[in-house]
């Protein structure tokens, strides 16, 4: 996305230090005393979604403010309440694009799943938002936004403090490093999340866990694996060809060693295709020096794409295989808000379909 050069800067976009130095400026130029940037900041790290929740501040330090910096990246296009108290947002972009996140309520956690791609260019062959496509990347603003306004729904919806965030929603996160990074930190050091409660999600982009390695936050990593070797997940995953197994391996030890973490993967289990024992057995294998957990994932069925989720009783047989060796702890992740369309993609699809987001790009 091109931004004119005399648009208002996005405010929820800056690193805490950064923000702090705009708004000094800012205020140095009115002539205005320092400490109003603090001031300002006490409100944007909370959520406040406008200058006018500032009320400490003047009605004209307020309007000046709105003329040179923004706050309210997204607005709220559809919202949808499942059963089970999964709740989906999709919302909408400045320049119309259309984005998804996930508030996921479980025991005493409420997750939130949030997107960093509007589309995917990766083309996992079973993903919802890869069948279409990539169509841009979000702005550290976009993605910080998807927490500030989640928190506010779930506060006034009743479901509590959002616990924890996953970055598993729309896109490859290390696809979009710099903004991912920057979201990052504000999200640790400005709203104050815990790095521990932030896991960054990977189809196993390797410079970006790399990076990861080398930053500060101690967030969590989550590798989606979905084949436990070369060929298979060639089918599965384009990106293998790019960065193929025995690198994405070599990444996650460096992300290990710098970390002192246990890395989480991922795989998706899909009938007949990538389900068998003997596979489960080659996934303990690739990666149990890593003592890590696994996450099975039942497929969540697309339309265009004949596969089917293995049944309860393949994926209760993947995991006691996989086990075994009690190198390896196994989770069945089963399927939340199915009937709101909670799957990586699906609302936003629905609403591609619909065209609405074709008349969001157009507006
Ligand atoms: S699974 Fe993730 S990386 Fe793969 S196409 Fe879907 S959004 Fe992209």
């Amino acid at each position: 996305m091109t931004i004119p050069a005399d648009s208002p800067t996005p405010l929820l976009g800056l690193e805490p230090e950064a923000a702090r130095t705009a708004l000094t400026e800012f205020f140095a130029e009115r002539g205005e005393r320092r400490y109003r940037a603090d001031q300002v900041l006490e409100w944007v790290y909370p959520g406040a979604q406008t200058f006018d929740e500032m009320t400490n501040l003047t009605k004209a330090s307020r309007e000046a403010l709105g003329r040179r910096f923004t706050l309210a990246p997204l607005v709220p296009e559809v919202v949808q309440r499942s059963n089970d108290g999964t709740v989906k947002h999709l919302w909408r972009c400045p320049d119309g694009e259309a984005i998804e996140s996930v508030l996921i309520p479980a025991d005493d956690r409420l997750t939130l799943c949030l997107s960093s791609q509007a589309g995917c260019a990766l083309g996992c062959v079973f993903c919802g938002t890869g069948a279409y496509g990539f169509r841009r990347q979000l702005t550290a603003a976009e993605i910080v936004a998807q927490y500030r306004d989640s928190v506010r729904y779930a506060q006034a919806h009743g479901m509590g403090a959002i616990t924890n965030i996953v970055f598993m929603g729309m896109g490859e996160p290390l696809a979009n490093p710099e903004p991912v990074f920057a979201a990052l930190t504000i999200l640790n050091r400005g709203f104050r999340v815990g790095a521990r409660h932030i896991t960054v999600s990977t189809v196993g982009i390797v410079p970006g866990i790399r990076e990861l390695a080398r930053r500060p936050e101690q967030v969590r990593l989550a590798v989606s694996l979905h084949a436990p070797n070369h060929k298979l997940r060639l089918t599965l995953v384009p990106v293998e060809k790019r960065y193929p197994l025995p690198q994405l391996m070599d990444a996650i030890r460096e992300w290990v060693r710098a970390k002192g973490k246990r890395v989480t993967f991922e795989y998706t289990m899909i009938q007949d295709v990538n389900d068998s024992p003997a596979l489960a057995d080659e996934l303990a294998e690739l990666v149990c020096e890593f003592h890590p957990l696994v996450n099975l994932i039942p497929m969540n069925p697309i339309p265009f794409v004949g596969w089917r989720p293995s049944p309860p009783e393949v994926i209760a047989q993947f995991r006691s295989r996989l086990e075994r060796s009690g190198r390896v702890r196994a989770r069945v992740r089963s399927p939340r808000g199915s009937d709101i369309a909670a799957a990586c993609g699906q609302l936003y699809n629905q609403a591609y379909e619909k065209g609405l987001a074709a008349t969001a790009r157009a507006s």
